[in-house]
């Protein structure tokens, strides 16, 4: 009995076959996604994305423009959140709502706290003293400012937290973690100069803002912008009669040049506040939310530097 060998067809055929089996597992290694990972809000999920790069798919709950402040989850988001393969927040009670809502959905692993080991934010009771939201309170009794991402330096230490959590739930792309860490850490040190320099170009009294709740405590602390608002540091909240009026007084009494809306906040207040004290709107700053891609701050970097102009535009013109 022999064996005919293969026609020269044959042979063509199955080396074109091969060619094209070992390529399908070239491509499919080369573009998996390692890791699933859910976060709360938009700019949290843009930080997750620079340093996961393509091995990383990042879903994302609180999007665009949207107001984690307020958000209420659905079923389905307790079941997307629970197939994780790992869940970021922010922390300092900005997003509990996502830890109920991983552990519900039956999320077995380690929460990622991002702003986890900052210089943490206090607010004293005349910040907040209105205030009905569901801030995070500390063991001693005072509210904690969850808004840390308004301070590049912070912001730093959320993406060598974000690469050390990666790094340890998908060994094998550690490096990449790393490297993509290291690019955007310049990146962010590059931006956090920028900001300095323009404050500190503006004289001292017309570093003064209103805006609608209390999102720039870390700001201000960082670039030395005084800000004020008329609702505390959970947007939810009613602002009180009292509280506004207050406000209108101090605006008058200190000359404060601008006042601005927020991407996630109702711009009603904001108005009614201008129309009564003669303040000028110096536009929109994007607080606790990125734009939609195609607006002025679809990424954390962007969203940094249309505040900055915003802030620059209205603050350093004639009033
Ligand atoms: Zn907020």
């Amino acid at each position: 009995m022999t064996i005919k060998p293969p026609s020269s067809e044959l042979r063509h055929g199955l080396r074109a076959l091969a060619t094209a089996c070992a390529a399908l597992l070239i491509g499919s290694t080369a573009h998996a996604q390692n890791l699933d990972v859910t976060t709360s809000f938009s700019i949290l999920g843009d930080l997750v994305t620079q340093v996961g790069g393509e091995r990383v798919k990042v879903h994302t709950l609180v999007g665009a423009d949207e107001d984690a402040h307020a958000f209420q989850p659905r079923p389905s988001d307790a079941r997307s959140v629970g197939g994780a393969t790992l869940v970021v927040v922010n922390g300092l009670g900005f997003d509990d709502w996502m830890v109920r809502l991983a552990r519900s959905g039956g999320y077995k692993g380690e929460v990622v706290v991002a702003s986890a080991g900052i210089d943490t934010l206090g607010m004293t009771k005349d910040d907040h003293g209105h205030d009905h939201g569901h801030h995070h309170e500390e063991a001693n009794g005072k509210a904690v400012d969850p808004h840390a991402w308004q301070d590049v330096g912070n912001v730093r230490r959320y993406i060598a937290n974000i690469a050390d959590a990666l790094a340890k739930a998908d060994p094998a792309g550690a490096t990449a973690y790393r490297a993509n860490a290291e690019r955007y850490d310049g990146e962010l040190q590059a931006l956090d100069a920028e900001i300095r320099a323009t404050f500190e170009a503006l004289p001292a009294e017309r570093r003064k803002v209103v805006s609608s709740h209390a999102a720039f405590g870390y700001f201000g602390r960082a670039y030395g912008v005084r800000f004020l608002s008329p609702v505390g540091v959970s947007n939810n909240a009613e602002p009180t009669a009292q509280g506004v009026a207050r406000l209108i007084r101090q605006l008058k009494a200190e000359n404060v040049p601008a006042v601005f809306i927020e991407n996630v906040a109702d711009p009603r207040l904001i108005e009614r506040i201008r129309s009564e004290s003669g303040a000028r709107v110096g536009g929109t700053l994007y607080s606790d939310a990125l734009s939609k891609a195609d607006g002025p701050a679809p990424n954390y970097l962007q969203m940094m530097r249309a505040n900055l102009d915003t802030l620059r535009n209205a603050l350093s013109g004639g009033s």
